[in-house]
């Protein structure tokens, strides 16, 4: 039987990751991978498809809206060939599981294609793809199982009309009405794909505001510039029944009042969460403990109730994200190395990759009055860049909350274009407890959007942006 320090159930952003850093720590390292390719939900259904889906969609939208006012004049129809775009998307993705299978092979950890589960706490049965079985002894195992999309009781997902995400990477044509059940991340990264492709696209939220996690005024910024586009939004809607009728969709819900509304539509996506995955995983076996909702408990430390056994990434509690997944895996094999790293979870940024795009970190405007902190707001609009008129890209802003008193920055929140990349300086000040004045007197390089950055600093610590 083959014997490691470490076997790691799942190969998505946290299992993978986790590998790298045990083997660059020198542990003799093992990853365990049910799906044929590496890389998880992440790399094969998740952040690489739908952001290269995003891109082309993107392109063809600026095609048929924007070249013109460039001076750019296209013969002919614009036109999309969805099945073309589709094979690019699997194209990016064949490339990036590729390059994990590389970095699996150059860091020399051995991977295992099958389905893992636990005899015992340090040991793992693995029923391969190729129908084998094989069983491995590690000192230490960590659970990096990740999760699945979750649905409402009530809907039957068929896959090919009432779909999820996964489906929604792989649709054979244009829906002509997308119904998307869900404001948050992945629904409307995937309606705006395909309201730019060319379809009617309606999002049903429970909630009053669509993502509804972060800051008030980044919702009321997306939903206007998303309801420019002409999609359309049908917010504090409670779903109740979601059908099939031939090769429609029929969805029923309650609005504020309680009437009925009904939605007709060809497609519907479920974009309503997702829940942990531990199925075939076998935890009974080895004394790991799930909370309620089906997650891995673990403490500080990401370890379980079982002495030698971690867990990271979608399969514990927290936000749902790749790169906190991937902080957790690097953190639980610098532990295991006798290290002392830290994860600061406030500083971990969230970021929708619509068009504006919206990303924030720390603290929201809600979250500190609620907690009753003295603060101060400063906010710079993207119309007033010298970049954004240049490119066009006049909608958003970024507003920075910073401490009342000591100026410390505790919250950024941003709309824009590139603002997904812009994030990284606030996570950045922030890590190294900045004040908005120490951010208001860095130079930012000209014409930039990051001098919103600056500019909203310059607003927050005593409100004398310099551009308006
Ligand atoms: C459409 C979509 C878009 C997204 N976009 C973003 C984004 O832009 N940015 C972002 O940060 N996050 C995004 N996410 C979320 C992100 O994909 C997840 O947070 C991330 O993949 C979690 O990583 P993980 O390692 O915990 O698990 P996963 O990536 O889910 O990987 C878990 C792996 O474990 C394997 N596995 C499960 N059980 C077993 C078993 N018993 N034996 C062997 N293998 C097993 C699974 O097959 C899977 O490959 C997106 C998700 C979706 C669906």
């Amino acid at each position: 039987m083959d014997q490691y320090d470490v076997a790691i159930i799942g190969s998505g952003p946290g299992g993978y990751v986790a590998a790298i850093r045990c083997a660059q720590l020198g542990m003799k390292t093992a990853i365990i991978e049910k799906y044929s390719t590496l890389g998880g939900t992440c790399l094969n259904v998740g952040c690489i498809p739908s952001k290269a889906m995003l891109d082309s969609s993107h392109h063809y939208e600026d095609a048929i809206k924007h070249f013109d006012e460039h001076g750019i004049e296209i013969p002919g129809e614009v036109k999309v060939n969805l099945e073309k775009m589709i094979a690019r998307k699997q194209g990016v993705v064949d490339q990036t599981t590729k390059g994990i299978e590389f970095l699996m092979d150059k860091n020399k950890i051995t991977v295992y294609k099958g389905v893992g589960s636990f005899k015992d706490a340090t040991h793992v049965n693995i029923k391969k793809n190729d129908g084998k079985t094989e069983e491995i002894e590690a000192k230490n195992i960590i659970i990096a199982t990740g999760s699945k999309p979750s649905t409402l009781p009530f809907i039957k997902l068929d896959k090919e009309r009432i779909i999820t995400s996964t489906e929604a990477l792989e649709l054979k044509e244009v829906p002509k009405h997308m119904i998307v059940i869900g404001g948050g991340v992945i629904g409307l990264e995937l309606g705006q794909v395909y309201k730019r492709l060319g379809a009617d696209v309606t999002v049903v939220e429970f909630m009053d505001r669509i993502i509804p996690g972060m800051d008030g005024a980044l919702s009321k910024e997306l939903t206007k510039v998303l309801k420019k586009s002409k999609m359309k939004f049908a917010l504090s809607h409670k779903v109740k029944s979601v059908e099939r009728k031939g090769d429609q969709v029929i969805v029923k819900a309650d609005n504020k009042k309680g009437e009925e509304v009904v939605f007709e539509g060809d497609y519907c996506l479920v974009a309503v969460g997702r829940k942990p995955y531990t199925d075939g995983l076998n935890v009974d076996a080895a004394g790991v403990k799930l909370d309620d909702r089906g997650k891995v408990i673990v403490d500080e430390h990401l370890k379980t109730n079982v002495d030698n056994i971690y867990a990271i990434g979608d399969v514990i509690k927290g936000a749902m994200l790749a790169h906190k997944a991937e902080e957790e895996g690097t953190l639980v094999a610098e532990l295991l190395a006798g290290q002392k790293p830290h994860i600061d979870y406030n500083l971990i940024p969230g970021v929708v990759y619509t068009w504006p795009e919206v990303a924030a970190v720390g603290k929201t405007e809600e979250e500190l009055k609620e907690a009753g902190v003295e603060y101060k707001s400063g906010q710079f609009p993207m119309r007033a860049l010298g970049r954004a008129r240049a490119s066009m890209d006049i909608d958003g802003f970024v507003k920075i909350l910073a401490d009342k008193k000591t100026d410390e920055v505790l919250g950024v929140h941003m709309v824009g274009a590139r603002v997904a990349d812009l994030i990284a300086e606030a996570v950045t000040a922030m890590e190294f407890r900045a004040s908005a004045e120490d951010i208001s007197r860095m130079s930012h390089a000209h014409p930039t959007y990051a001098e919103a950055v600056k500019e909203a600093a310059l607003a927050a610590t005593d409100n004398r942006p310099l551009h308006v």
